[in-house]
């Protein structure tokens, strides 16, 4: 008798502890499957189990979760956002006006879109240092927001892409140097790398070419000399981080790749020797499609964008789709990222239309934004999949997204770290 009183008594303890997500359907995104009528068990913030059909008896209503008759997927991730601002043509200006903690006070609303889209783990590629902050805000429960992955201020040499004082008047130039994220030497390379990570960087972010936003002529030249990546790259290894390159020209594009970059972002005028260096390399090409169409949708409005990034805007933003194509067909590995920033927060799903279009199955997208890119966080045992032992990071659509991919536009359950943050009932 007294045993059966402890029995219950710990029953309802565990019971208390845990939450039963009753799935209708649940995407296996490592055998990209769908599975049916299941059952996931969540203790704190970790799965810790799944069980075959709708668990019900003895668990006390309020420790259910009815998604009986949705898709479940893993929290999906997105490689390439800056969480830090937002499209705007007051964008150029701002950075003279804005302070730090203005750019803070905005990038909780983005962070907060980012999470109720569905997108429960980010790589930010590049904001002024809010980005660490943020990240701290997020995990420390203040603010909510997607877990981040980021790469603090992005590296570039002078006049590049990633150079903070390009387009200002010469008394404001300065010298920006490693500190502030400016490399011309090997040496400052491995100081802006070792920088990052005094400040709290998880990755670092080069800009191996010329940039579209940018204040400056060329979208596509070479930016850094080989031993300026590689330096970068070795300096990040040592400290147990991955590099991202952006890229637009092929020349700086198969410099980062052959230096060990492990993901190109944008890859726009990717040749194909690029492409079979990427897959020799195991390098990931990172699509940001959806961006290349805004910039190319904006720059046709007179004023939105300064006049020396208007040309830029028209010539790289329209060819980022078929190039995308084109690699994914030749088998260069795809990592799932947006850009977002570069476009509204919280539209990231719309990139799956982009890849789709351009070739890539429905359930090869999902498994880009989730194995893959848990994968390349070195987040594999954690991130990216509906198992036991990993994070309880779960999202629900409620249609079929492997028929009809538009239904990650429209995602009805978050659920990050074990917490739920939209909910269907
Ligand atoms: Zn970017």
């Amino acid at each position: 008798m007294r045993i059966s009183i402890v029995f219950i008594f710990l029953g309802l303890f565990t019971y208390a502890q845990q939450t039963y997500i009753q799935c209708g359907k649940i995407f296996d995104s490592k055998k990209g499957v769908l599975m049916s009528e299941s059952t996931i068990i969540v203790e704190n913030e970790k799965i810790i189990d799944i069980k075959k059909g709708f668990l019900t008896s003895e668990i006390p209503t309020d420790k259910i979760i009815d998604l009986k008759s949705k898709y479940v997927l893993p929290g999906l991730i997105d490689m390439h956002v800056h969480l830090e601002g937002e499209t705007d043509p007051k964008r150029y200006l701002k950075k003279y006006t804005e302070n730090e903690a203005d750019r803070a006070y905005s990038s909780v609303k983005y962070a907060e879109r980012t999470l109720l889209a569905g997108f429960t783990t980010v790589r930010d590629l590049g904001g002024t240092g809010v980005n660490v902050s943020l990240r701290n805000a997020i995990n420390s429960g203040d603010v909510i927001g997607p877990r981040i992955y980021t790469s603090e201020k992005s590296l570039g040499t002078t006049g590049g892409h990633a150079d903070p004082t390009n387009g200002s008047s010469r008394k404001l130039m300065g010298n920006p140097g490693p500190k502030e994220g400016v490399v011309n030497s090997v040496d400052d390379a491995k100081k802006a790398v070792r920088q990052r990570y005094k400040n709290g960087a998880d990755c670092i972010k080069i800009t191996a070419t010329g940039g579209v936003l940018s204040v400056a002529k060329s979208g596509q030249n070479p930016q850094f000399t080989f031993e300026e990546i590689k330096a970068v790259v070795e300096t990040a290894n040592d400290y147990g981080m991955h590099v991202a390159a952006h890229a637009h020209g092929d020349e700086g594009m198969y410099r980062a790749v052959l230096a060990g970059v492990k993901t190109i972002e944008h890859g726009t005028l990717m040749s194909e020797r690029t492409m079979d260096l990427m897959k020799k390399k195991n390098s990931f090409l990172v699509p940001t499609i959806t961006a290349g169409k805004q910039v190319e949708e904006k720059a046709k409005i007179p004023g939105y964008y300064p006049d020396i990034i208007v040309p830029k805007a028209l010539a790289i933003g329209p060819k980022i789709q078929s190039t995308f194509g084109k690699a994914y067909k030749r088998g260069v590995p795809i990592s799932f990222g947006t850009d977002a920033g570069v476009f509204p927060h919280g539209l990231n799903a719309k990139e799956f239309i982009y890849m789709v279009e351009a070739g890539m199955p429905e359930k090869e997208c999902i498994q880009s934004a989730t194995i893959t890119n848990a994968k390349i966080l070195q987040k594999e045992d954690l991130l990216g999949q509906i198992a036991s032992g990993y994070y309880a990071d779960i999202i629900a659509t409620d249609n079929n997204p492997l028929d009809d991919i538009s239904a990650l536009q429209n995602i009805v359950f978050v659920m990050k770290n074990g917490q739920v943050y939209k909910s269907v009932q």
